[in-house]
């Protein structure tokens, strides 16, 4: 999740500057439309295919592991909150042993 918003940022840190700029050349009421445009296409829409990217590669973790019963695991981030790291389906953290019902 961390590493989706970072790039978005990093999208609009860039793409702010450019729409800033090309306001100069191009006519304001095409402005908008490339604007929104750019918007949604250069931020929007990956951060849309990112998530779904993401919420497939974890959807075991999350579903159907120790680690989606303990009451240490943070679904939205795949993260156990415990050991500060990202169980994966094959990774247990802590093998088990600090496993709490939630
Ligand atoms: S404490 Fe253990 S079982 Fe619980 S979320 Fe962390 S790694 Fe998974």
């Amino acid at each position: 999740m961390g590493a989706i918003v970072y790039w978005a940022l990093i999208r609009i840190a860039i793409l702010l500057p450019l729409l800033w700029i090309a306001l100069d050349y191009i006519e304001y009421k095409y402005w908008w439309a490339l604007f929104s445009l750019a918007i949604y296409g250069i931020i929007i829409q990956p951060i849309i295919i990112q998530y779904k990217l993401f919420k497939e590669q974890n959807s075991q973790v999350i579903s159907n592991s120790l680690c989606s019963t303990c009451k240490h695991f943070d679904e939205t981030a795949v993260l156990c909150l415990k050991y500060d790291e990202h169980p994966s389906k094959d990774i247990i953290p802590c093998e088990g042993t600090d496993w709490q019902p939630k």
